[in-house]
């Protein structure tokens, strides 16, 4: 077990996550990659700069080289991996959660973000406190890069077909959240022809306009928006930018695993080949793939996997059902760029409506319960449970036990950070899902 990795690096509120937590952990972070260049970004959290400062003496203490991109939205610095040779990245971030949290994310070489399993090795360094130091007179240096954002877009302009966006001049309402979407989002649509209305893209650590994870209930000015100006499209960023979600032009919520599995829908147009999601991702997805000639390969949930996957396999596309898809064309990390504009870019291809192109994603309804079990319980009960249901449907064990049945399933997880053993339920009605998860809980709450 880990003791400050999750899925993808390290959170925390600020007393937890203090510069001196910061320093030592990114010094273990250098030490762990044997010294190189590291690049290093940071999201628009108040408490980014002081942290920066930080990161850059613990890396340049263990011998690497820094190349500051500055304020930068997660997928420019995972792209500028590759493009700059670097050994790895370090991105000063807390994603979605609120704004008295900070963390780091830690790339590698590959511009893929660390595991939590590779994070033990870099916390064992943190905890044994060897690090190597740089010698007086062998000390590198920090160096600003001030292009990243505008090689980024490049990459984005090269990528993906400016045409049929041109020709239809869609009017589209951006949500950035006060977040980093904010330096790159509004510029971008605008060049690439549509009418553009921003709400919240003026840079605010303090997140004024919504909180900064883009769930339905954090999105309700974007929608209102998107139907007083008629527009045809809402897009809205979290706090980091890899993950994007979308409002149909009649002011709906789109979940992240329908514009999920439009995205596997475009990309398999385009080439044949493997699609790499989660255990936890909707069938819809899966639908898709199988019209469209694509195989699905699944691996545990985090962004890590997903893009260690989808290189091992050069996969198609990759992507989980928060609203984070991977185009492993240009970068292997999450970018919620290259999603919105693939998806603007189809639907001004066709002609139609947002909404009737998420209308031919098949529909599951879901139902999902959590239950409490102490952390000392949770690998005995996954084991048991796995032992009980055994025969019931296809089993898959890489991350808690997901029992397939015809066109429904179950999987049973344990929480990475809290005390929790999550059920989720999905199937072709509500009432079905409803009845599987009601089965499946009682069964969890007398193994627990
Ligand atoms: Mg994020």
């Amino acid at each position: 077990m880990t003791k400050y990795f999750g899925t993808y690096g390290i959170r925390g509120k600020l007393d937890m996550f203090t510069p001196e937590f910061a320093l030592r952990m990114s010094s273990a972070f250098g030490e762990h990659i044997k010294g190189g260049k590291v690049l290093l970004g940071r999201d628009a959290r108040l408490s980014g700069e002081m942290l920066e400062h930080a990161v850059i003496a613990g890396l340049l203490s263990s011998g690497c080289k820094v190349t500051n991109l500055g304020m930068v939205p997660l997928p420019t610095l995972e792209f500028e991996i590759k493009k700059l040779s670097a050994a790895g990245g370090v991105m000063i971030t807390a994603s979605h959660n609120p704004p008295e949290w900070n963390g780091l994310k830690f790339v590698d070489k590959n511009g893929i973000g660390v595991s939590r399993e590779e994070g033990e090795g870099i916390e064992r360094i943190f905890e044994s406190g060897k690090c190597r130091k740089a010698e007086w007179n062998n000390l590198k240096k920090v160096e600003d890069y001030p292009t990243a954002l505008e090689e980024h877009m490049d990459a984005l302009r090269k990528t993906i077909e400016r045409r049929h966006i041109l020709k239809e001049s869609p009017r589209v309402v951006l949500d950035c959240g006060n977040g980093v979407a904010s330096l790159i989002a509004p510029k971008l649509f605008k060049e690439f022809g549509c009418r553009v209305t921003t709400l919240n893209a003026q840079l605010d650590g303090s997140f004024p306009g919504r909180n900064s994870e883009p769930t339905p209930q954090n999105l309700q000015e974007l929608m209102k928006a998107v139907v007083a100006l008629k527009a045809d499209m809402g897009i809205a960023w979290d706090g980091d930018a890899d993950r994007v979600i979308f409002i149909d032009e009649k002011g709906g919520y789109i979940y992240g695993d329908k514009s999920f599995a439009l995205s596997v829908d475009i990309a398999l147009r385009q080439r044949k080949g493997p699609v790499v999601t989660t255990v936890a991702t909707s069938n819809a997805v899966v639908d898709v793939a199988n019209e469209r000639g694509g195989s699905i390969e699944y691996v545990k949930v985090g962004g890590p996997y997903l893009s260690r996957r989808a290189k091992e396999l050069n996969a198609v596309i990759a992507g989980e059902e928060a609203g984070g898809v991977i185009w492993p064309e240009v970068h292997l990390g999450k970018d919620g760029f290259i999603t919105s504009l693939r998806i603007l870019e189809r639907m001004c291809k066709d002609g139609r409506p947002f909404s009737s192109l998420i209308a031919e994603i098949p529909s599951y309804y879901n139902s999902k319960t959590k239950l409490e079990c102490p952390a000392d319980r949770k690998q005995a009960v996954l084991k048991k449970f796995r032992e009980r249901v055994r025969g019931e449907g296809r089993i898959n064990c890489m991350d808690g036990v997901r029992i397939d049945f015809d066109d429904s399933w179950v999987i049973l997880r344990a929480s990475g950070t809290e005390n929790l053993m999550r059920i989720f339920a999905e199937a072709r009605s509500q009432k079905k899902a409803d009845e599987l998860l009601r089965k499946y809980k009682r069964m969890v709450e007398q193994l627990i």
